[in-house]
């Protein structure tokens, strides 16, 4: 059995801005991840990290802009500590080496961005959370006596002691299948979001909510769930994301008669209104016979309006992107994107410490739910959270740390574990592949659970996730050996993504009016007085999903009616 001060389950931004200042604030350390750190998803973000940095910004606005953005249901007072706290930690990201890119005045640059009153998005070209995330592995490099690494580990479930506080993990090594007991006396989860419930998505494979759902396995509530967010440009063919970006960089949105129709949504902001109202917009221009491309799903992206230079030098990967998974030189002809799943604002419930309510559990970035993005989180805020939040969770944990001893993690429990994937990779040959079932999932979350939703589809969502539900617990997997068998920890990710999309439809059946995300044909407004409160949902004795509701905090700014 291994024992450290802090477990950290996941090794992307949140992982390891938490693993840096767990050490040094002079705790021991095990950092995990299934995949090598630095591909875990937050390498792929593209457009920038939010900080109110300018000299004509203040952190308030950056506040006031999150809270718009967030319809209202983000906690005001953890939206103020990630926003009063983000310059701090964007220069604190400069100073260890990220190369952000700099003005002719050799000042930090900052692009637009979605929802936002001001340039505050400081960015490398369009591979920030490449930057970021390397930097942050070189550093936890140089805590190699305080930080064990575990690569390539999967973790199967969390355990808790006699007294119900979290006491550590079961996970498997991923080269030899071997199990291991990683004992701690706080654990801080830091999965990332479950994106690949939805086909396509912008999502790397491994975003498949493996923290959430084996928080709500152990009893602790998740929230928000309800709350998915479509970013308004990702590849019509494939679900890849072109970042938000290009719109910063003041690329247009064109329907089939050559029309800016984003003047009649959001006339002020025009393409860079907050992600939901865009993503719906351009989802009525669809539906109303107005798309472009194959079947007419498509709008066009126009990024030949932005000049060339700047395009090569501050849009590089999606030139790259557009060229090799569409066939299209977005320099000289648009490209044809639609709304896509890009982003999950639920999670596991936490505090502004990334406490949860179960003693010793944390949870930080995209697996967390503060709530600092309540119905919308805006562009460029999440690597921000994750930063934040992962370090203050980080900090707190490892104070926690000494005051304890080392709590009782039941050697029972990794027999349990050992004996449930063995009794999955030894299922017969029959029923359906996990690979079968996953793609109905994807698919019936994108027809029925997206930017548009009713009683009548959540319910057909419903039904169709139970039936996969009972068919999961027997489906079969291919290779019966224990070296890297990536297809049995598939049917574990497998029933971790059903048990966040119950989560998510239960939540959005729940939930009767339209507010960020949610948009309900048949609730089309939003109602304060009765829904302005968060949804969680946590597991009942029989194993299905219970419901119940905590407040929004309000500090200063009051609910208005939300225009662009
Ligand atoms: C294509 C794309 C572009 C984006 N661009 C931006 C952007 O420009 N700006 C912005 O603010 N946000 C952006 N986002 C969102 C942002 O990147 C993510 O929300 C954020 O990076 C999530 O970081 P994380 O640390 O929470 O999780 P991740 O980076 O997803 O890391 C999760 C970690 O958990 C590990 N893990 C998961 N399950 C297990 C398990 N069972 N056992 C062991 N390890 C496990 C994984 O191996 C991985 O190390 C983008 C997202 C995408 C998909």
């Amino acid at each position: 059995m291994l024992a450290h001060d802090v477990l950290i389950i996941g090794a992307g931004l949140a992982g390891q801005r938490a693993a840096l200042a767990a050490a040094e604030s002079g705790a021991t350390v095990a950092i995990m991840s299934k995949v090598h750190p630095v591909r875990s998803h937050s390498v792929a973000a593209a457009g920038g990290i939010n900080a109110a940095i300018a000299v004509d910004d203040d952190w308030t606005e950056h506040a006031t802009d999150t809270v718009k953005g967030s319809d209202y249901l983000g906690d005001q007072d953890a939206i103020e500590v990630m926003c009063s706290e983000a310059p701090g930690e964007a220069m604190h990201l400069e100073h260890i080496g990220v190369t952000f890119h700099r003005n002719e005045t050799g000042e930090l640059d900052l692009r637009a961005f979605g929802g936002a009153s001001k340039k505050r998005t400081a960015y490398v070209a369009d591979i920030t959370g490449q930057a970021i995330l390397h930097v942050l592995y070189e550093q936890l490099m140089r805590h190699e006596v305080a930080v064990e690494r575990f690569e390539e580990w999967f973790a199967t479930s969390l355990i808790l002691d006699a007294d119900g506080h979290c006491a550590g993990a079961v996970a498997r090594d991923i080269r030899s299948g071997a199990m291991e007991i990683f004992n701690a006396k706080s654990v801080i989860l830091a999965n990332g979001g479950n994106g690949q419930c939805y086909k396509p998505t912008t999502n790397a494979l491994i975003c498949t909510g493996d923290g959430i759902s084996q928080a709500y396995r152990v009893g602790c509530p998740i929230m928000d769930m309800e709350m998915v967010q479509y970013h308004p440009t990702t590849l019509a063919e494939n679900g890849f994301l072109i970042t938000e970006g290009a719109r910063g960089e003041g690329a247009h949105l064109l329907n089939s008669e050559g029309e800016r129709f984003m003047e009649k949504y959001a006339p002020n902001k025009m393409e860079l209104a907050s992600r939901d109202v865009v993503s719906r917009a351009e989802q009525t221009e669809i539906n109303e016979g107005r798309g472009v491309g194959a079947h007419g799903q498509g709008i066009y992206l126009d990024v030949t309006v932005v000049p060339k230079k700047r395009v090569l030098e501050a849009l590089r990967e999606i030139v790259n992107i557009g060229r090799d998974f569409a066939g299209t030189d977005i320099t000289r002809e648009p490209i044809v994107i639609r709304p896509g799943q890009h982003y999950i604002m639920g999670g596991v419930k936490t505090d502004v410490d990334g406490r949860t309510p179960i003693t010793g559990l944390y949870a930080a970035g995209e697996v967390a739910c503060v709530s600092v993005h309540g119905g919308n989180r805006l562009g460029a805020n999440s690597l921000l959270d994750t930063l934040i939040f992962g370090r203050r969770s980080g900090e707190h944990a490892a104070q926690r740390g000494r005051q304890l001893t080392m709590p009782k993690a039941p050697a029972s429990r990794l027999r349990a574990d050992a004996e449930m994937i063995a009794a999955i990779i030894e299922r017969p040959r029959e029923g359906r592949r996990i690979s079968e079932i996953k793609d109905e999932l994807g698919t019936t979350m994108n027809e029925y659970v997206a930017v548009y939703r009713d009683e009548e589809g959540l319910t057909k969502a419903h039904e169709v996730v139970q039936r996969l539900k009972e068919q999961a617990g027997k489906a079969y997997v291919d290779d019966r050996g224990s070296v890297f068998n990536q297809d049995v920890l598939g049917a574990l990710e497998l029933g971790y993504m059903l048990d966040c999309a119950e989560a998510t439809i239960v939540s959005a059946i729940d939930r009767k009016e339209s507010r960020g995300a949610q948009f309900r044909l048949d609730h089309p407004e939003r109602d304060d007085e009765q829904w302005l409160k968060h949804i969680n949902v946590t597991r009942g004795a029989d194993g299905e999903p219970e419901l119940s509701y905590s407040e929004v905090t309000i500090t200063k700014w009051q609910p208005e009616v939300r225009k662009y």
